[in-house]
This record gives structure tokens, sequence and C-alpha cells, in this order.
């Protein structure tokens, strides 16, 4: 037996060192790495079985060719040669008839290694093909606003809560997303730290916190509005902080904060107004509250405006100021690699881009050129995009020559010409750094690939050798490619050797510095003058879902929906335990909203509206308010009665970042 630390690539903010234990060439246990402090000894319930997802009975073994109409699933084995001599000649006589922006590279999120996800970018760049805008399903509004905030930079060390004096978690479950903060949390706890949770549902992380504060969906800014109007007529603001690193509060103090009075605030927000009172006296009394923000609150209309909102209330207290306080979010700003030496070796400064959101669109409606060959890789968009029913439709058309590079037979592959195994991180050697964290580590393989799989950085380079693509990077080995991502980095991992880094296992590169702001002032910006120059409003403010006049009108109940506890997203769906444990794909209406509809615990239902139907199992529970349906995980139709969620929710854009809206959808729940 022999043990191999590794790192987790699942698209997780943890981020964790792992001990994968190998026997005879096969994974079989994978656990938490004890020496490396976030993971601290354990990983996720999801990943506890992630030998299973190396050698799952449902992987892809060979390259597969289409035998039947797309979206079935029909395919024969083919060899790797015949798959890439079909791709590159279809690729090139689609680049001589179309030209270039014909051929769109797709490719995300479930390799968080950043060769193995850089590389297939760095391809489709070179190319000058239409290039993907990614991840505006996930974390581009949330970006947006933070940017225009704060700026482009990480912000709290989640190992500061041990000196925090109050934890507020607002719009994220961490049992389901971030589970080593949560453990962090208990030992804070233990000293009488108190741990408030804000979100629409009663989560398994409200259920354990100190206090659960149900706030009604997209009413976010509302609340950190009413915190600060508190904060400013109880005198609790810190005057010095605000001076010397805010820009702009005079202003929201003048024209916004009057409006939000604890009365007004508490009919926006559902929340009592002695609630909103006393969680405003808690946050003024604390002197390092620390808000661990997720980006719950930013999938509707106004989500920009609730997450700038929100990350702007630690500088009312001057807790930005305080190791230990300020807000939790995205790291990965803070950590200035040269990304571009693989996403960007070369290619033309600009071409075609097509948002994530809208493959659908893209694929249905563009012209000259229209897409005609699309590569997929590290994806599942026929389940994860908004309307995804239009995206089915227009991965259907008969004309678009595809390809998906996955391990599984995921329903976006069954809309492949050709489907191509794809290596789990555990087969791979790469190269991570945190988003969630400020650890940075270098993994090697811990098994060969699997079957005939490949990595995606093999993928990369072969392609790449066949297009006649000639960067450098698409003959290095992976040490060579470390080198070239340190090469020219800047901050704190320009200290960093890559040939040190690669032996080194966990480093961090937290401080216990106050925030930092990289706006265009250097200040927080309560006042953005880059939002008013795109026609947003200034300042923070919050107004009522203009989606909610318009679908709210014909259909009664709102849709919230969230990750799995053991399918956060559905690159764990390969795992036959975890979608046992994840139980039977089902929505939850409230016991009012039940029995109005004469519906019970267990029966199968329809959720309907404009867009789409699709049938779940009902849950009655009330774990969320009257008027939601909560939806848990994005399951596919193989697994649920019928379709899939994100055929109910539209595609059309948040305020800022121009993300996905899935929490903007009205639709009502039926019988079957
Ligand atoms: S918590 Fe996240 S990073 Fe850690 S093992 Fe689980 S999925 Fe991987």
């Amino acid at each position: 037996m022999e043990t191999i630390r590794v790192v987790c690539a699942h698209d997780c903010p943890d981020m964790c060192s792992l001990l994968a234990h190998v026997d005879n060439g096969r994974v079989v246990k994978v656990e938490g790495d004890p020496d490396q402090p976030f993971t601290a000894g354990f990983a996720c319930a999801k990943v506890n079985r992630d030998a299973e997802l190396v050698h799952s009975p449902d992987r892809i073994t060979t390259p597969l060719r289409r035998m039947g109409p797309k979206g079935q699933g029909k395919f024969a084995p083919v060899s790797w040669n015949a798959a890439l001599d079909e791709i590159t000649a279809r690729w090139k006589s689609v680049i001589t008839e179309s030209g270039p922006l014909a051929l769109l590279g797709y490719c995300y999120s479930s390799h968080q290694g950043q060769m193995n996800r850089g590389l297939p970018n760095g391809l489709f760049h070179a190319m000058g093909v239409s290039r993907l805008w990614a991840g505006t399903v996930c974390d581009s509004c949330m970006e947006a606003a933070w940017d225009a905030t704060v700026g482009p930079i990480g912000g709290a060390d989640p190992d500061s809560v041990a000196e925090s004096d109050l934890v507020i978690c607002w719009g994220t479950d961490l049992h389901a997303t971030n589970v080593h903060f949560w453990a962090k949390l208990d030992a804070v706890r233990k000293r009488g730290v108190k741990l408030v949770v804000i979100d629409p549902r009663r989560t398994r992380s409200a259920q354990m916190a100190d206090w659960h504060i149900p706030i009604r969906i997209g009413t976010d800014a509302a609340l950190a509005l009413g915190i600060m109007h508190i904060l400013v007529r109880d005198d609790l603001c810190d005057r010095d902080y605000i001076a010397q690193h805010a820009l702009g509060f005079d202003r929201v103090e003048r024209e916004v904060l009057p409006r939000f009075t604890p009365d007004h605030v508490a009919a926006i927000t559902g929340i009592d107004t002695a609630d909103v009172e006393r969680l405003a006296g808690m946050y003024g009394a604390a002197k390092r509250s620390l808000i661990r923000l997720g980006w719950g609150m930013t999938r509707n209309t106004y989500g920009g405006q609730a997450l700038r909102t929100v990350a702007l209330l630690p500088g009312v207290t001057g807790a930005y100021g305080r190791y230990g306080g300020g807000a939790v979010n995205m790291t990965a700003a803070s950590f200035e690699l040269n990304y571009n030496a693989l996403r960007k070796p070369s290619g033309p400064a600009t071409t075609r881009t097509i948002n994530h959101n809208r493959l659908g669109e893209a694929l249905l409606e563009l012209e000259d050129p229209p897409i005609r060959a699309l590569f997929i890789a590290s994806n599942n968009p026929a389940v994860t995009c908004p309307d995804s029913a239009k995206t089915r439709r227009g991965l259907a058309r008969a004309d678009l020559f595809t390809v998906v590079h996955d391990p599984f037979l995921t329903m976006t592959a069954r809309y492949a010409d050709i489907v191509l195994p794809a290596a789990t991180y555990l087969e791979t050697e790469d190269f991570f750094r945190a988003y969630g964290t400020y650890y940075m580590q270098y993994s090697p393989r811990a098994v060969q690939p699997q079957g005939e799989a490949w990595s995606n950085l093999r993928l990369a380079q072969e392609l790449a050798a066949r297009m006649g693509v000639t960067d450098p990077v698409f003959r290095m080995s992976e040490p060579e490619l470390l080198r070239e991502l340190f090469c020219g980095a800047k901050g704190a991992v320009a200290a960093f050797d890559p040939d040190v880094v690669r032996g080194a296992g966990p480093i961090s590169i937290a401080t216990r510095e106050g925030q930092k702001f990289r706006t265009p002032s250097g200040k927080l910006e309560f006042f953005s003058e880059a939002l008013a120059a795109q026609g947003l409003p200034p300042m923070p403010d919050w107004q009522p879902d203009p989606a909610e006049a318009t679908q709210g009108a014909q259909w009664p109940l709102r849709l919230l929906t969230g990750p799995g506890y053991f399918l956060s997203h559905t690159a764990f769906s390969g795992v036959a335990f975890l979608r046992q444990r994840e139980g039977t794909p089902y929505c939850v209406l409230h016991p009012q909203d039940a029995a109005a509809r004469k519906l019970r615990d267990g029966d199968r239902v329809r959720l309907v509206n404009d867009r789409a139907n699709i049938g779940l199992v009902l849950h009655v529970r009330d774990e969320i308010q009257p008027g939601v349906v909560l939806v848990p995980g994005q399951r596919p139709d193989n697994e649920t009665l019928e379709g899939s969620v994100n055929m109910l929710c539209s595609d059309a854009y948040t305020d800022m970042g121009e993300g996905a809206t899935y929490q903007s959808t009205w639709l009502d729940v039926r019988p079957w």
C-alpha cells in the first residue's frame, strides 16, 4: 500500500490536501491530510468516496462515436486516433469554410488544477475561436460586485475566524459547500462566539447556528442597509476607519440610509423589526465581526447590489481593519500568478465572446458565423445552464459537431458526436491555488488514468499539435508549466521558487494585515464611479425584483435552489453511493402551501411555469417560508421523474457581471 499526498480538484473553496491510499494501481481510500491546517485531517462526505469516483463502473473507458439521435445516448467505441482524426478534420474544415469564430471551446471548472483547467482554454485562445465568458453561472456577479466595492483582491483569511467575536454566515450553507470553515467555527463557538445564519432556508448550518434569520429571497441589500441605518442612528460607526479607508459613506448616510428604517426593512425582508434591531446591535457591539459572504444572494436580478451592500458592512464598524473581522470571500485574486502563460499563450486580443449562461442562445441564434463546432470539457451545461431546455435544443442541432471530454456519459455528453474519456483529478498531476483559503499546493497523480482516459492537459497538447498550434506550453511537462505560472508572478506568490513549491506540500500566503482595497480610489467604495460609468447605481440600494411583477403575477411560488449535501454539483453524480445518500430528487413546500394544493409529503408533483414542467417528489417541511419552493441540487433527468430544475429558470442576467438569475424564477407546484 502506498500513500500519496494529493489535492482535491473539485470546484470547492476548501481545496483540501488529501491522502490517497493506493494498492496495486487502485485508489482504495481517500482521506483528509492531517498536516494541512485547513483540511485538518478530514475530507468531506463526498470526497471520502472518491475511490469510487475513479473506479466507478459507469466511467467511460474509450472514446465513443454517436450512433443514434442526439440526446439518446447511443454510442460505439472508437480508437483515440480515429476520434482525434475526425475532430481535427472537422475543425479544420469548419475554420476553412466559416472562420475560427464558428468554433467554441466551452471549458469550465470541474478540474480546479491550473494546468488541466488553463491549457484547454489556452488552446482555444491561441486558435482565435469564439471565446467563452466562463463563470457567469457561478461567480461572475459576485466578482463584479466585490471588485466594484473592495477591488480585485482576496477577502479575510478564513483561519482568522479563530480571533473573531461574532460570525455571520450570510447566504451560504457551510455544511454543503464549505465544511472545513464550519469545523473552524466549532472551535470558535466553544469560547462563546455567536454564529448567526442569514438564509431563506433553515439549512443544516442554520439549524446548528445560535440564531437563524430566515430572510425573504432577494432582500439582503435591504437588511444590510437597515443595519447601517441603526449603526448610524446609535453612533456605532467607526468614524476614524471610515474617514481613512472609505469613499462616499457620507453620501450613502445622507441619501440612502434614511429610507431604510427598521420598520421598513422588516416589511421588505420579512424579519421582525425587533430582530433587525437586535442583529444591528450585535454587529455594532462586536469588534472583530466576520461575515462569511455566500454567493446565494447573488443569483437574482439585483444580486450584485446585494453582495456589494453586505460587503460594505465591515467598513462601517471598522471590522475590515482588524484580524478576525471583515468578510470571507473569494481569495483567488490574491494569488497573482502568470495565468496568461497557460490561458492566453497566443491568439488575437479579442474575438467574439459567448456568455456561459447563454449557450442555448449562442447555438440557436448566433449568425455570421453560426457556431458549427463545440468542445465541452469539465462542465455539464445541459443540466447546469439556466433555461437548460433551450441549451438542449441548441445541442440537438443536427448540423452542430460537438465533442465532450468527461469521465462520465453526462446529459451533455449524450448530445455529443464524439465523447472522449477524461481522467479524474486523482489520475492527473497539477498545481492548485484555493479560492476560499490562502493555501497553494502541487499535487502528483495518485494512479495512472483508468481505461483509455486522458487528462485535459494531455488532450489540449495533442489537439494543439494536430491543429498546428506551436506555442511552447503545448509541449511542456507539468513541472515546466509550473515554472511558467510563477515566471512574472506578482505579490506574495512572486517570492516562491516553483521547483521548491513542487515538493513543499501546502503553502499559505495569508497575512495578519487588515483588508486591503484595490478599487480605483484605493478605498472601500460606498460610492463607485466605475459602477456609475456602467449606468448602474453608484451607491448601495435595494429595489424589488422586476421579475416579481411579471412572473409573480401569474405564478404564485418563488424558486429557491441550493447545493445538495452529497451532490453539491453534478460532477459528484458519477458515484452511486452519493446518489443514494442524496436520495430521490425532491422539492420542498411549506405545509401551508402544500395544504392549499391538497398535496402530501411523498406525492409526485410537477413544477410548472411558462418555460418548462419538471417532475419531482414532494417533501412537506417548514424549513422554508410560505410562497417558496426549494429544490436542492441539480439532478439530471435520469434521476428525476422528468426534466431538470434549471429548465424552469430564464437566462436573464444579474445587474452586475451578467450572472445567472436562478432565484428570479416563479412557478407553481401541481399534482403529477
Ligand atoms: S471539502 Fe471541498 S476541497 Fe475538501 S475534500 Fe470536499 S470537495 Fe474537496
